[in-house]
């Protein structure tokens, strides 16, 4: 089919046939039909277009694409699974850019259970991952509510954090060796396994996190981990957030690093699942203000750690930390639990219109956050439902103001920015981050400029003009 002529398009027919012919026919679509949703957002809020999207098969046709952008000066957008929240893996509307698709790139090269990592492509699926580890009786502790269709080089690509980081880190944890296709078409293999490399700069990690600008991620040696025998899932009301915070210090006391996830969860998260999400129930026979989804996990026989926890949530109703509590009895039920958790995202999105930040502060400031952001909002914005959760153990919080009910979607859309400078700046006076795990793609590139030193920024522009002089890797994000 040819390039639909309706929709800008300014890359030259000669460059377009020759990327064609670098990935074969198999490797290539311009089809609009296809094209549109692969431009698009998964909360709709970013629209591009471009005239072909590449999907390549391996490494060097990447490195063949990539050498023709580079000689003809073509821009790039990379994309995996398309599930990014900051607008990086959408192209501009200008149709002067293509988009480089790794879906069909999803091998497992190797797993070797002796040295406990796994070597993939970039395409690969995050839940093929897991159950690829899983299968070889090993865990890869990656997980995140998009895991069904994020690839493993979207997530290097952001540095994805995700429900396991206070046990495991984040994805830049999980990582020993990468390959990379850099923004003039050169191979960089840097697919090493090992735990100890002090070789001179780590490379690896200029990467990681860099949201595809400044090159194309196209395998990584991945760690894995002994797989879990023993999970403990509890649902636990709380007073208010500080007092979750107490009850996380009780867990790790008691059981350190066997805490795997410690979830916030705020009241009005859940009425928003409970009204916009078919079947998942009240958790508790009460309501309750605020919630801790805490998962404790480790290698012994099943329920040995259950008179632990239990005794653990005893002791916090005692000090009333702790004001109730399900614990779940099985694998099913703990399941159904997170999925409370993990339809917040969903269940916001029918709420009208919020305004979603993805803030970190230290643990010991989160309280205080929570507090402050909420008392400014409301004395700004009458009838603000502001709405609180996410990884409160790694101090990271998704803190979305929706409307107020009754307001107009576009009244309070028109308050985006306002919105923002109350959030972000108390962020800022709180020594925390604007950004704690989805990166800044265009989203929030120029609201990191604001709160980033001017030494800081100077560092990411000289790396960027450094590795992509002519600035065709995904250009207009990050900086
Ligand atoms: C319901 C839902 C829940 C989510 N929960 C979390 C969460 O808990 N934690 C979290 O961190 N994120 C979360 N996310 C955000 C998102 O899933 C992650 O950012 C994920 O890592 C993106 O992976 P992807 O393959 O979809 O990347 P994409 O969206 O395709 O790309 C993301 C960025 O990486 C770049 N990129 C992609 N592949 C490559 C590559 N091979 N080489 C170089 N650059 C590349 C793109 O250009 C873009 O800038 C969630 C998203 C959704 C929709």
């Amino acid at each position: 089919m040819q390039a639909n002529t309706e929709k800008p398009n300014t890359v030259p027919a000669a460059v377009l046939e020759r990327l064609k012919a670098a990935v074969g026919p198999k490797g290539y679509t311009t089809d609009p039909d296809e094209i549109a949703p692969l431009c698009q957002s998964w909360r709709d809020n970013w629209r591009g277009w471009v005239p072909m999207v590449v999907r390549p098969a391996n490494t060097a046709e990447v490195a063949a694409v990539v050498a023709i952008c580079a000689e003809t000066g073509t821009p790039m957008v990379p994309q995996g699974g398309n599930t990014g929240l900051t607008g990086g893996s959408q192209p501009h509307d200008t149709g002067a850019e293509i988009i480089l698709s790794t879906t069909r790139m999803n091998r497992v090269r190797e797993i070797d259970t002796v040295n406990n990592t796994m070597t993939v492509d970039a395409g690969c699926i995050l839940a093929s991952l897991q159950d690829a580890a899983s299968d070889a009786d090993r865990l890869f502790p990656l997980s995140l509510a998009a895991e069904g269709s994020c690839q493993i080089g979207g997530n290097l690509s952001t540095n994805a954090g995700g429900t396991q980081v206070l046990r495991y880190g984040n994805a830049r944890n999980l990582v020993l060796g990468l390959e990379v296709v850099l923004p003039d078409g050169r191979i960089w293999d840097g697919l090493r396994g090992l735990r100890k490399d002090n070789t001179g700069y780590d490379l690896k990690q200029l990467f990681i996190g860099a949201e595809g600008t400044l090159g194309i991620i196209t395998a990584a040696v991945l760690k894995l981990f002994p797989k879990p025998t023993e999970i403990q899932t509890a649902l636990v009301a709380v007073p208010d957030p500080a007092a979750s915070l107490s009850l996380l210090s009780r867990a790790t006391e008691a059981v350190g690093e066997q805490v795997t996830a410690f979830e916030l969860i705020q009241r009005r998260a859940i009425d928003f699942v409970l009204s916009n999400v078919p079947g998942v129930p009240d958790p508790l026979e009460q309501s309750y203000p605020w919630y801790v989804l805490m998962e404790i996990s480790g290698q012994g026989p099943p329920d040995s750690l259950r008179d632990t926890v239990e005794g653990l949530l005893g002791g916090g109703l005692e000090d009333g930390e702790v004001l109730d509590a399900v614990l779940a009895a099985n694998r099913a039920q703990g399941q159904a639990l997170w999925k409370i958790r993990e339809s917040i995202p969903e269940a916001q999105n029918h709420e009208g219109q919020s305004v979603k930040h993805d803030v970190s502060v230290p643990l010991s400031r989160i309280a205080e956050f929570i507090e402050r952001a909420d008392q400014a909002l409301a004395a700004a914005y009458p009838g603000v439902r502001c709405v609180a959760f996410g990884h409160i153990g790694d101090g990271n919080i998704h803190y979305n103001p929706a409307q107020p009910l009754g307001e107009r979607v576009a009244d309070f859309a028109k308050e985006y920015g306002a919105v923002n400078r109350i959030v972000h700046d108390l962020i800022s006076e709180l020594n925390g981050s604007i950004s704690a795990e989805h990166g800044l793609g265009r989203l929030r590139r120029d609201e990191a400029r604001r709160y980033k030193s001017d030494v800081e920024m100077d560092l990411m522009q000289t790396l960027k003009d450094a590795l992509d002089p002519t600035n065709i890797m995904n250009p207009g994000k990050v900086v």
